[in-house]
């Protein structure tokens, strides 16, 4: 089975290596293709993101690495662009569109830094209503393509990531159903395919991937292919589940791509 993944952190964000060190680590694990997607740069201060001044530098740094090692490993060069960003993108092979924050109260409300802070957060701009807070993340994922352009829409559901630790969303409520099934619908319209993500896994955040089962159920049914990636940070998590995953989607029937040529 050729492993691929498109979901790669490093040094130029919140990664724990540098680009070179994950293309070697991608070789070393025989994966066929590797796709970095740096975290755009964002309108407030973070330890994060990209720089926008930065980004020529980490283009120059991944051409010369696609050059390098183009006999062993076939490299795009992406950018995960954040909902707020407003970087140009046209320079890279793809986008993916990620929502990490809520804009709420002359507030960018992070979704995914700690559950003591989304805690705080729902407490203090929702009243304590968490579904308020999830209809208000889905109503930016349903408009991530229109504000991307992206060709992979990332970690569908990112709001759900410290359920398991900290069950402060009721998934199974009805206004959370529709909010997210909405945002789907709306997505579906686009060009862009949904990713299978295991990055919280591989983190120690979640026993299971993005998009939860049902949501992906729905997904699937659309006959759209999924992309699985690894959200990785470091050398060691960048094939992280894939291989399983794309074992359980053929046992189910679903389709995902192999190569991300055949979206771009
Ligand atoms: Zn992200
Ligand atoms: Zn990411």
């Amino acid at each position: 089975m050729k492993i691929t993944n498109y979901h790669t952190h490093t040094v130029y964000c919140d990664g724990k290596n540098t680009c070179e060190e994950m293309v070697l680590s991608a070789i070393d694990k025989n994966m066929s293709e590797i796709g970095f997607s740096v975290h755009s740069p964002l309108p407030f201060d973070t330890d994060w993101a990209i720089k926008e001044e930065e980004l020529p530098k980490y283009k120059q740094e991944l051409l010369a690495l696609r050059e390098k090692y183009k006999n062993q490993i076939k490299i795009y060069i992406g950018i995960e662009q954040d909902y707020f960003s407003a970087n140009s993108t046209d320079d890279f092979d793809y986008v993916i569109g990620s929502v990490h924050h809520i804009y709420k109260n002359g507030e960018y409300l992070a979704i995914d830094l700690s559950a003591d802070e989304v805690k705080n957060n729902i407490k203090k701009h929702y009243d304590g209503d968490a579904l308020a807070y999830c209809e208000d993340y889905y109503k930016l994922v349903s408009d991530v393509y229109n504000r991307t352009k992206c060709q992979i829409i990332g970690h569908f559901d990112l709001v759900t990531k410290f359920n398991e630790r900290m069950p402060l969303i009721e998934t199974n409520n009805k206004r959370y159903q529709k909010a997210a099934q909405n945002a789907i619908k709306e997505l579906l319209k686009s060009p862009a395919i949904f990713e299978i993500n295991t990055g919280a896994i591989s983190r120690g955040y979640r026993t299971t991937p993005y998009p939860a089962d049902d949501l992906l159920d729905i997904i699937a049914d659309s006959g759209k292919p999924f992309v699985i990636n690894s959200d990785s940070h470091s050398v060691d998590s960048i094939d992280f589940g894939i291989a399983k995953m794309a074992r359980e989607l053929d046992m189910c029937g679903y389709k995902y791509i192999k190569s991300l040529d055949e979206i771009l």
